[in-house]
């Protein structure tokens, strides 16, 4: 998918309207629009990487980075105590409906496992 017809690019432009909780250089972190937990925070890169199966390695500085950003905001949520979980959607078949690679961040209360 080309970034011009990517939604999370158009929130990293500030051209599509978004929750933001955390930016830096690299990476932004915003509200999920759908929550399915009291906290639940979408983690991306600014660079448009449509999947983990897009990632290469050029893009492994900026993926550390970005899991250490999903720490850095789950303790900034006052998650680190009590847990939280952290999921990332790959593909049809991982349930993935917008192509460009991020992490959710769920928690504020206890999560059942496994998915559905
Ligand atoms: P996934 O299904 O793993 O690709 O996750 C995509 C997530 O993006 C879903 O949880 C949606 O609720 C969320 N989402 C879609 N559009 C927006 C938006 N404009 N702002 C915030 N979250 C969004
Ligand atoms: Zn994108």
């Amino acid at each position: 998918m080309a970034t011009s017809d990517c939604i999370f690019c158009k929130i990293v432009e500030g051209e599509i309207p978004s929750t933001k909780v955390y930016e830096d250089e690299h990476a932004i972190a915003f509200q999920d629009l759908y929550p399915a937990a009291p906290v639940h925070i979408l983690v991306i890169p600014k660079k448009h990487i449509a999947s983990l199966d897009a990632a290469t390695k050029e893009d492994q500085e900026r993926l550390g980075h970005l899991l250490l950003t999903v720490q850095r905001v789950a303790r900034e949520q006052g998650l680190d105590q009590k847990g939280y979980r952290v999921v990332n959607n790959m593909g049809d078949d991982g349930g993935q409906t917008v192509h460009h690679i991020h992490f959710h961040l769920l928690g504020g209360r206890s999560l059942t496992w496994p998915p559905g």
